[in-house]
């Protein structure tokens, strides 16, 4: 492809981006294809020749679109939402149009300093404690997703509690995590990665609103030590997935401070509701975390991947990642961030540019307003569910998401489910809270509106 028909071929996709966006909402939520449908409508051997890029961006269309689930459709109920705006649309063009890798401050000094920047901006947006800004021995790293700052955080706490010894075999025996059941998976995976074993993370008990009890988190960690072994690490929720129930953070801090075990608060979600002030009780306690990690990618308008992982000392992190091969010293080595020594892998994409095209051309006004938006639809959605006898809460509401089910019992919740999400009109996801099933609608979408949330509810007592 030669520049000039980049540049026009550069246009039609964006065009035809901004129609894809403008009418997502008028079509199906989901798919109706069956396992393999898609690929059968391609060739099964590669082209020979090259195609004109008009057949390719035709295929969009043919192919690629009746098989999506449509994440930015306004009737999208489902999981948490992973919203994308224009500005990072952009964003995302213009790094793939550099094409730099910035594992190291050397291969691209205005990637790591722009990135950096980036999160001091989100420590102030966001009011999270200064213990996070870069100016300190703290600072901040975008992750692809959550699940890898879990992983970093837990690969940092495995590298304090064992004094730096865990390049060695067998050190991670004794070593044991907390967290709750309804803390995201990727916890446990984080813990089968890190040589700590799903047998070793322990799901402390929880209250009545699916919170962790930091009386029980303390009564687990003297368990533990008085068996020999050594307690690591708790990882808390701001928003679980299932409930969007909140750990008490300033109480488990208090523990985790007494007994010299790391703290890492997952707020994936939740996290991001802390743009709107009105909103910072999701940051109590964050003074005291080790790590915290939160997704603009969800609830921002950053689109995937982007997550946020800041640490209030660098140094266990770094301690814990770095590896320095000679091919990759550089004259700066020690004195700069060299971001591979904050993440899994060495390279690294531009992801600041998506996040600084987003502040700057929407500015923080429009994901404030549109949070704020999503707040006001579901207290309206709780009082549509608190006067219809056919369903009751779930869980508390918190945020964005409600928790609901059929009073006449999991069966009836099972099918309401599937034949609201039978008809595409709207999707929505299931959990399971105390052994029964619950029909969470997570009010999260860029597009959605008071009237689309009307119609799912209309969908969700008609079906
Ligand atoms: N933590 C929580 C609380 C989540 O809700 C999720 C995803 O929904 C994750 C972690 C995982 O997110 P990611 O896809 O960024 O790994």
């Amino acid at each position: 492809m030669t520049p000039d028909e980049f540049r026009r071929h550069g246009h039609a996709l964006i065009d035809w981006i901004a129609d894809y966006v403008a009418t997502v909402g008028d079509g199906p939520v989901s798919a109706a294809v069956a396992p393999g449908e898609i690929r059968a409508l391609l060739p099964e051997h590669p082209p020979a020749t090259p195609e004109p890029f008009e057949a390719v961006l035709a295929d969009l269309d043919r192919v690629v679109v009746p098989g999506l689930t449509h994440w930015q459709h306004p009737s999208f109920f489902a999981y948490f939402p992973c919203n994308s705006s224009f500005p990072s649309v952009l964003g995302e063009l213009a790094s793939a149009g550099l094409g730099v890798n910035g594992m190291l401050w050397a291969t691209s000094p205005a990637a790591t300093e722009l990135e950096t920047l980036m999160l001091d901006w989100m420590q102030e947006l966001l009011g999270l404690p200064e213990r996070f800004r870069s100016t300190g021995p703290g600072g901040g790293v975008i992750q692809g997703t959550a699940s890898e700052a879990t992983l970093c955080a837990l690969l940092a706490a495995r590298e304090r509690v064992t004094s730096g010894a865990t390049n060695r075999a067998g050190v991670t025996g004794g070593l044991v995590v907390y967290t709750t059941a309804h803390a995201h998976s990727s916890v446990e995976k984080g813990c089968r990665i890190a040589g700590i074993g799903s047998d070793h993370l322990r799901h402390v008990d929880v209250d009545d609103t699916y919170a962790m009890r930091a009386d029980a988190l303390a009564a687990a960690i003297a368990a533990d030590r008085a068996a020999g072994l050594t307690p690591m690490a708790v990882v808390a929720s701001v928003g679980t997935t299932s409930s969007m129930a909140v750990d008490p953070v300033p109480a488990i801090a208090e523990v985790c401070e007494r007994e010299g075990v790391w703290l890492h608060v997952d707020a994936a979600m939740a996290g991001i509701a802390a743009l709107c002030p009105e909103l910072r009780w999701v940051n109590a306690g964050l003074e005291r975390a080790d790590s915290f990690c939160t997704n603009p990618h969800k609830w921002m308008g950053v689109n995937f991947d982007c997550d946020l992982f800041w640490v209030a000392d660098r140094g266990a992190l770094i301690a814990a990642l770095s590896i320095l091969p000679e091919y990759l010293r550089t004259a700066q080595t020690g004195s700069v961030i060299d971001y591979r020594d904050w993440q899994l892998p060495l390279g690294r994409r531009f992801r600041a540019l998506k996040l600084w095209f987003t502040l700057r051309a929407d500015g923080v006004a429009t994901p404030q307003a549109m949070i704020r938006r999503h707040l006001a639809l579901t207290d309206e959605l709780v009082g549509w569910v608190e006067a219809e006898p056919r369903f009751e809460l779930a869980a508390p509401p918190r945020l964005n998401l409600v928790c609901l089910r059929h009073v006449d019992g999991d069966a009836a919740t099972d099918a309401v489910i599937e034949r609201a999400n039978a008809t595409r009109e709207a999707l929505f996801t299931r959990t399971v809270l105390d052994g029964r099933s619950v029909l969470r609608v997570c009010i999260g979408g860029a597009q959605t509106e008071r009237h689309h949330v009307e119609a799912a509810w209309k969908l969700l007592t008609s079906v």
